[in-house]
């Protein structure tokens, strides 16, 4: 039986790691020729560190994954603790410890684990046709691909999902902007040991240590879409934005490399319970795309593939399999994509009450809270 497996992502990467364990060959397509990650680095919780294990790059984890044994709120602009709190109890009450790691790092350490000769880069996929007896992929560059299944993992802008869902899908701009990149530990601005938040005025500024001595920082502002700014503005769009906030915050814009600082524009794509269609499942991204909010978009592709794993380990009839990972994992998704939202709008002051509102628990906050809401969402997985 053999996969033909689209983007070479970490929703692409993680299938073909689930399919190989079921003894399923894989041929995997990426689109570009260099693979270019559009964030810096990204937490993968603990249950995505569980899929990272079970999928045998658990090493990856190990290698890559950062200190962060503490999460701690501080006012934006006084640079005030609101809350801080040890990690420990999250990591024994879910069984594994969560991992923020640089995106990159984790991309080429899961295409060297794979073999990175044993993928084919370059082929842009452009449509796809199914039959009784397979599936065939069509790429730009004129050539084509056959096998028995299609595991769709190319990202938010989707080639093949129009053809699963039968209509396009738009997404949704979330109202905010998102910097985010690496800088060199420096404890004037944060523990490095600890997951910091300032938060204040529906705008935040996030550092966590990931590893090699490194921070990996975001900052978020609510914004309209299509400003014209860029790597060439941003310290002066980040000085700006940020005036009056406390000291950590100011060393960490002068400490920011503007050539390596990515500006993103937040969206996601309304929850769709179709994520299969005969030989064909998207998976990742293309079948969920979320905001940043909760951390979990990555996580639930690693989740995606180990449920896409399982499924083939009950019958090795394709399209039974396919529908029965789509009917574990849609409800899943589709909650983890509207938690993020909702999180989103109070962390952005959507509504400024409510906005303010979380900042006043925020300050009577011990950890038990934070430490159950992400509970809950990490043993919704399925190697809870
Ligand atoms: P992608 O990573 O987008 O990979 C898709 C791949 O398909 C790409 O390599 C692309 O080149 C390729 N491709 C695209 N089109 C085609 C085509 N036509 N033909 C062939 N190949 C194609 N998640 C977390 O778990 N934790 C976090 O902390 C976190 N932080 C985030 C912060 C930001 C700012 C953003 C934007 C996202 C964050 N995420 C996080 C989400 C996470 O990055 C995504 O959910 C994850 O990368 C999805 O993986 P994927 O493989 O489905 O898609």
């Amino acid at each position: 039986m053999k996969a033909l497996i689209i983007g070479a992502g970490i929703g692409g990467m993680s299938a073909a790691a689930a399919l190989k364990q079921q003894g399923i060959e894989c041929d995997i397509f990426e689109a570009v020729k260099e693979i270019k990650p559009v964030g810096a680095a990204l937490s993968i919780w603990s249950n995505g560190v569980k899929c990272m294990n079970h999928l045998g790059m658990g090493h990856i984890m190990d290698q890559l994954g950062g200190p962060m044994h503490y999460l701690a709120y501080q006012d934006g602009l006084t640079g005030t603790v609101m809350t801080q709190f040890s990690l420990t109890p999250l990591v024994e009450a879910v069984g594994e410890r969560p991992c923020p790691v640089s995106r990159a790092d984790l991309q080429s350490q899961m295409i060297d684990w794979w073999g990175k000769e044993k993928i084919q880069f370059g082929k842009r996929i452009e449509s796809v046709e199914q039959s009784v007896d397979g599936v065939t992929a069509y790429f730009t560059d004129g050539t084509q691909a056959s096998g028995d299944f299609i595991i769709a993992a190319d990202g938010t802008h989707s080639k093949v999902r129009a053809h699963v869902l039968g209509y396009e899908t738009e997404r949704r701009y979330a109202g905010y902007v998102n910097w985010n990149g690496l800088v060199d530990i420096d404890e004037d601005i944060a523990p490095a040991n600890q997951w910091t938040t300032f938060v204040g005025e529906g705008k935040r500024v996030s550092i966590m240590p990931i590893a090699d001595g490194r921070f990996y920082f975001f900052f978020d502002v609510p914004l309209p879409k299509g400003l014209d700014e860029d790597r060439n503005t941003v310290k002066q769009d980040l000085t700006r934005y940020f005036a009056g906030w406390a000291e950590p915050v100011q060393k960490l814009i002068s400490a920011i490399n503007p050539e390596t600082t990515n500006r993103i524009e937040i969206h996601d794509i309304e929850p769709f319970d179709t994520l299969v269609k005969g030989k064909i499942a998207l998976l990742g991204d293309s079948a969920h795309s979320t905001t940043p909010d909760i951390g979990q978009g990555g996580c639930s592709a690693l989740e995606d593939a180990v449920v896409l794993g399982q499924c083939f380990a009950k019958t090795p009839d394709i399209e039974a399999a396919l529908l029965d990972y789509q009917s574990e994992r849609r409800f899943r998704v589709k909650d983890l994509v509207l938690k993020a939202r909702k999180r989103c709008d109070v962390t952005h002051g959507k509504n400024m009450q409510e906005t303010q509102a979380w900042y006043d628990e925020l300050r009577q906050e011990k950890g038990d809270n934070i430490i159950e809401g992400l509970r809950n969402t990490i043993v919704g997985g399925p190697l809870a």
